[in-house]
């Protein structure tokens, strides 16, 4: 059987819901096909849920300039929608002398995308409002926030659906062909159909490089490689030690072994960084060690047994080098092929980011 359709939107994670939201309010016909069963199964149902200020990302960076936008679009939107969140700050903290070079140049960086806000705090300035911290140093980021990314999932589909986007679930995109006259897309399930598109966005997350590859007509030579760090928690037991997120200064592949509350005042701590093959969302007992070691660099009073296994996601990566790999956003222009975007590599701050990205999408579309 073969249907049509003006817009489809592969992929039911924030970023795909947010631009069915905002190609539903441009006017467009949409549907999101999405492989699982419901919305947000995979990388956005295993994030920090933190809404990130936009500090340290290379500067003029699709990353650094969505994260900004995004960020300030995503207040404004939960503030509007009711949607659950809190803009309850940010301590990133340097543990040993050697570090707290490491601070100034996170502070650049953010000055450098815009973001304005942070301010240096002494060890005893940390401790005054930290007690429990230890440090070196520390910077103060009072725009970062935490949010229920499950609120914010439905939220976008809903207004999606009362612009009349339909969504099919189960239905998983298994290839398709870029012609003259639009895509078409090869859609399993109980009821298979070809459907033809005038626009795709391919935001199938982990699996995007896949949907890109089986897609005839666009050159494989555009398909980035995929790359997957897994990145675990640790969620402990009993009363959260702080009332703001905690960093270390970032490592060179992700920003550390961090403590996140959420909105129910848990605390949990990660996620560390694994480059793994396969998807697989265990997490390993093994890793507690690194775990209390990380910790217990900025919070000693972490007592042993204190941190039991949590959950784990892994962040689509288009290439090893670490933090400074860019979102990876192709439209017409990059690959040629008329009303086709493909999203690779969006990891953190993708969340933050959901809604600047969608506008992105949609320029690249030439959708106003
Ligand atoms: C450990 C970790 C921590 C993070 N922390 C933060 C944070 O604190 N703040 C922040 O801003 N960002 C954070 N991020 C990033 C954020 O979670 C992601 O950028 C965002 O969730 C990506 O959403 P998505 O819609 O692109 O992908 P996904 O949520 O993975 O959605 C992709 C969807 O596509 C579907 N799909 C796949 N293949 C097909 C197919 N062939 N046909 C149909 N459907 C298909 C999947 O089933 C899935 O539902 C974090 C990421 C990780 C891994």
């Amino acid at each position: 059987m073969v249907e049509s359709v003006e817009c489809a939107v592969i992929g039911a994670g924030v970023v795909g819901l947010g631009i069915a939201r905002r190609l539903a309010l441009a006017g467009r016909e949409v549907v999101v096909l999405e492989a699982a069963e419901t919305i947000g199964t995979e990388t956005s149902s295993r994030n920090s849920e933190v809404i990130h200020a936009g500090i340290y990302y290379q500067a003029g960076s699709l990353k650094a300039r969505l994260c900004v936008a995004g960020r300030e679009a995503l207040y404004r939107y939960c503030a509007e929608r009711g949607i659950a969140h809190r803009r309850i700050g940010k301590l990133i903290v340097a543990t040993s002398g050697e570090e707290n070079p490491a601070l100034e140049r996170v502070l650049r960086k953010a000055e450098g995308n815009g973001v304005g806000d942070l301010r240096r705090l002494t060890p005893a300035e940390a401790r005054a409002i930290e007690p429990e911290l230890r440090c070196t140093g520390a910077l103060l980021s009072p725009s970062t926030g935490i949010i229920d990314s499950h609120q914010l999932m439905l939220a976008y589909q809903g207004e999606a659906g009362d612009r009349g986007a339909a969504f099919a679930f189960r239905s998983p995109v298994l290839g398709g062909r870029v012609g003259e006259d639009g895509i078409d897309l090869d859609v399993g399930g109980a009821e298979g159909l070809t459907l033809r598109c005038r626009c795709v966005v391919n935001s199938a997350g982990l699996h995007a490089q896949a949907v890109a590859r089986a897609l005839h007509g666009l050159d494989p030579r555009h398909v980035p490689p995929r790359w997957m760090a897994k990145g675990s928690y640790y969620t402990l037991a009993g009363r959260a030690p702080f009332s703001r997120l905690v960093y270390p200064v970032p490592g060179p592949a992700s920003l550390g072994v961090h403590v996140t509350i959420d909105l129910a005042g848990q605390c949990r701590f990660g996620p560390d960084a694994e480059w793994v093959e396969e998807i697989d969302y265990d997490v390993d007992p093994a890793r507690a060690t690194g775990f209390y070691a990380a910790v217990r660099r900025y919070w000693p009073g972490l007592k042993d047994g204190a941190i039991l296994p949590g959950y784990a996601g892994i962040r689509p990566k288009v290439a090893k080098a670490g933090q400074e790999i860019d979102f990876v956003i192709q439209g017409p222009e990059a690959h040629g092929c008329r009303g086709l975007v493909n999203l690779f590599g969006i990891e953190s701050p993708g969340l933050t980011a959901s809604l600047a990205l969608a506008d992105e999408v949609a320029l690249r579309l030439g959708i106003a």
